[in-house]
């Protein structure tokens, strides 16, 4: 057999879409040496184990959101505390992907907390598109429910990637938002991948679903078509005046765990450490590097509550010997 064929078997084996809870929960309870060990061959064989992505968000609305997903603080229902700022526009969209590319960022993430795109913002969104990606920058917008004729035209202003997280299992889902369904949010991620923009698409962890509820999450993003380019993975921020407040978190090494699962399961993708970095520690931040994480979101802020300091990160990663992308 030539070795571009053995190279070609042994992905195929490593790149799969076939995934089942009970194969899933076997690997996620194997001893935890052993399972790190696995996702870290995974990291090397498939990726850059000392390159880190920096992606920056920028709220371009903030606010005001009528859905009552109960970890987030721009909801309307929960939070009368953050204030609502209308969409910021094209002028000052550029302005803060300048200062987020000065300040290390490839990637900028726009993200408007809205239920979904409206048709009136378009034309803006499209040009803060092409006037960002014009800075050399990759473009990220996460903006709620997309119709398919919006995708396309996404697509069309060259948008590389669309945020829509999916949060949790289809179960346990209910248990964190009612104004809409599980199946709408997997619309939209069909809808991204049918126009060609690559899915960002990832979940939270610690809002008080069981560890099957996180497998099944997993199994859902890698059993799609084409496995997410993205998967940011959340730790829950317990934010005041929001139901998040009372929301049990992780423990440590079940997130560590869950990382390196998702690494075996789509080695080609970011895994990224997106929320709950400034409440982890910083050893096991460093787990996490090696189990399999290679992007974060980098930046003072997370939209509305604070991110570790861009300072700590920079010192983190001399300390690493990690270069960043
Ligand atoms: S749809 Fe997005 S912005 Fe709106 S409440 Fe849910 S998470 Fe927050």
């Amino acid at each position: 057999m030539s070795k571009d064929l053995v190279q070609e078997n042994m992905n195929s084996r490593d790149i799969r879409h076939n995934w089942t809870l009970e194969e899933v929960l076997g690997l996620y309870n194997i001893p935890f040496n052993d399972l790190i060990f696995k996702s870290h061959s995974m990291l090397r064989k498939y990726q850059d184990p000392n390159s880190i992505k920096l992606s920056t968000l920028c709220n371009i609305k903030q606010a005001g959101c009528p859905e009552d997903c109960k970890f987030c603080n721009q909801s309307a229902h929960y939070n009368k505390q953050i204030e609502k700022k209308a969409f910021i526009g094209v002028e000052n969209t550029v302005k803060a992907a300048k200062q987020a590319k000065a300040k290390g960022a490839t990637r900028f993430c726009m993200v408007a907390a809205w239920r979904g795109v409206h048709d009136k913002y378009m034309p803006e969104l499209i040009e803060s598109v092409k006037a960002v990606k014009a800075l050399g920058m990759e473009t990220c917008l996460s903006a709620g429910f997309l119709k398919e004729h919006h995708a396309k035209q996404l697509k069309e202003a060259g948008l590389e990637y669309y945020n829509h997280n999916i949060e949790t299992s289809e179960d346990f889902y209910s248990q964190i938002c009612t104004t809409h369904k599980f199946s709408d949010r997997l619309a939209t991620v069909r809808y991204v991948t049918e126009a060609g923009i690559e899915n960002c698409v990832g979940g939270i962890i610690g809002m008080g679903e069981t560890i099957e509820d996180r497998l099944k999450m997993l199994i859902i993003l890698a059993n799609l078509p084409k496995h997410p380019k993205s998967v940011p993975l959340n730790r829950i921020v317990r934010l005041p005046n929001t139901p998040a407040k009372d929301m049990e978190g992780s423990d440590d090494i079940d997130f560590v765990r869950i990382v390196a699962v998702a690494r075996i399961m789509m080695p080609k993708s970011f895994i990224r450490f997106s929320a709950g970095r400034r409440q982890t520690s910083q050893s096991v931040q460093v787990l996490c590097y090696f189990a399999g994480i290679n992007s974060i979101h980098f930046g003072e802020d997370l939209l509305t509550s604070p991110n570790q300091l861009p300072e700590k990160d920079a010192e983190l990663f001399k300390k690493l010997g990690a270069t960043t992308c």
